[in-house]
């Protein structure tokens, strides 16, 4: 290779945002409803959003109501090579449209159905084409199953990390030790149980974890959440996630409860009671904030600081400098290394963006306690990442015409259709059907297309092979 070959290859390994993550970020922001392009959107100026499988494995084994699977979902057999076939098929479309690198959900029914070495096999696909998988699961699995995932038939980890989301909510029926939980506090004992397997794990076996906690809301246990919150912070989740119950899946799950529309505001304010403070979101937004609201921080000995304070100028001049000029760069899945040479090769161009960092970091601290405080919790584990984030989806009925209209290359004139295809153009959590080559919103997936694609999957994958 010639010297002038070799410095080229260096430049492009050390480039700090891909080019085609660039070229994506631009469509993106160029693509979003002007109403969301603001100073603090994070779409389109350093991710391109979230993405999740689905049609992999529909089944699931709880009986909860609501329940967002459509009716014939149980009726398909938990295959693993189909499962492994059709996520290399959507993750291969997924990195060929949004770029070598993003957060995706192995999601659909209940993953812990899949045999564990399906389930890892469904992992590698998703690291092999740049995805950062999360495992989503109702966390009624045991830790024989969890060291059966990451650990190979010699007992060596198969990943380094593994991410998992958990459902636990009292709408939730058929849970091992709980079928019928009255109250969210009853579920507390199996939500630290989940944390705990992974500690173990990490422990015995180096294998670290990021884990999210997630929560149904219906009017039903709406005023749980202060608890929830309360107790559920500081058991070892770095996320808690709350969705508001969205009319989506099985008619006859749907009965036998109050379903009426409980709105983010509600959730976001009993989540504040629940912590004694308020949970500053403002600084930063990620897609429609009718979709989602997420306050991305840090608790210091279980109070929670902003990564950003919306309140302070200083702040907001350090996010706006961070998303326009370290905008892409990909933090997470980069070697320590190469990571600080891309850094400093946004430095080099922006010289004045260390200290400007600097002064931010200084001013985090000092809201956390100081650096001896936080030095001191620190080194008993009380520093520890938090976001709480509230996904709002939305109900079938808005969503399937809203989507026809889009099809059909039409803006709607009915002010409420108009605000669903907003919501939808900026949506933040995308899936792929290989098929057609269409990337669609998780809320198109679940209210429009999952009936018939699992009433397919029903002929295909039977329960029974006669
Ligand atoms: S359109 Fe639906 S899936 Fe997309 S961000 Fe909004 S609520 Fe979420």
């Amino acid at each position: 290779m010639t010297l002038l070959a070799w410095w080229k290859r260096l430049e492009r390994a050390t480039r700090p945002v891909h080019p085609v993550t660039e070229r994506v970020l631009l469509e993106r922001w160029t693509a979003l409803p002007p109403g969301v392009r603001t100073d603090q959107q994070v779409l389109g100026r350093h991710a391109v959003g979230c993405e999740g499988t689905h049609g992999v494995f529909p089944k699931c084994n709880l009986t909860c109501s609501p329940c967002y699977h459509s009716k014939d979902a149980n009726k398909v057999r938990v295959d693993g090579a189909h499962t492994v076939t059709q996520v290399g098929a959507q993750m291969r479309l997924l990195e060929q449209e949004r770029g070598p690198r993003a957060h995706a959900q192995l999601i659909g029914g209940e993953v812990s159905l899949l045999d564990p070495e399906d389930h890892a096999a469904a992992l590698a696909v998703m690291r092999r084409h740049g995805r950062e998988p999360m495992s989503m699961s109702h966390g009624d699995f045991d830790s024989g199953y969890l060291r059966a995932l990451a650990l190979d038939e010699d007992g060596a980890p198969r990943f380094r990390r593994l991410s998992f989301a958990a459902h636990f909510d009292s709408l939730m029926r058929g849970r091992a030790g709980i079928p019928r939980p009255r109250t969210e506090v009853e579920l507390n004992p199996f939500r630290a149980r989940f944390v705990e397997m992974f500690r173990d794990l990490r422990r015995d076996h180096g294998v670290r974890s990021y884990l999210a906690h997630n929560m149904t809301v219906t009017p039903g246990n709406l005023d749980q959440i202060e608890h929830v919150v309360a107790d559920v912070s500081g058991m070892g989740y770095s996320m808690l996630s709350f969705q508001p119950a969205a009319r989506v899946g099985d008619e006859r799950r749907w009965t036998g409860g109050d379903y009426r529309t409980v709105g983010i505001d509600d959730v976001w304010k009993r989540l504040e009671a629940g912590l004694g403070q308020r949970v500053a979101w403002q600084a930063l937004q990620f897609g429609d904030p009718r979709c989602n609201r997420s306050a991305f921080g840090v608790r210091v000995d279980g109070r929670w600081m902003p990564m950003f304070d919306p309140d302070s100028e200083a702040d907001l001049v350090a996010r706006d400098r961070a998303l326009a000029h370290f905008g892409g760069v990909n933090f997470g899945g980069t070697p320590p290394p190469l990571l600080a040479v891309k850094v400093g090769r946004v430095l080099v161009r922006h010289p004045g963006d260390l200290r400007v960092a600097l002064a931010w970091l200084r001013r985090l601290l000092a809201r956390s306690g100081g650096v001896r405080r936080v030095w001191s919790s620190w080194r008993r584990g009380g520093v520890t990442p938090m976001t709480y984030v509230v996904h709002n989806f939305m109900d079938a009925e808005d969503v399937a015409p809203a989507w026809q209209l889009m099809q059909d290359g039409q803006i709607a004139t009915d002010p409420s259709v108009r605000a669903t295809q907003e919501r939808l153009s900026a949506c933040t959590y995308a899936m792929a059907h290989p098929e057609t080559g269409q990337l669609v919103p998780a809320c198109v997936q679940h209210s429009v297309l999952d009936p018939g694609e699992n009433e397919q999957l029903r002929e295909l994958l039977p329960l029974f092979v006669i």
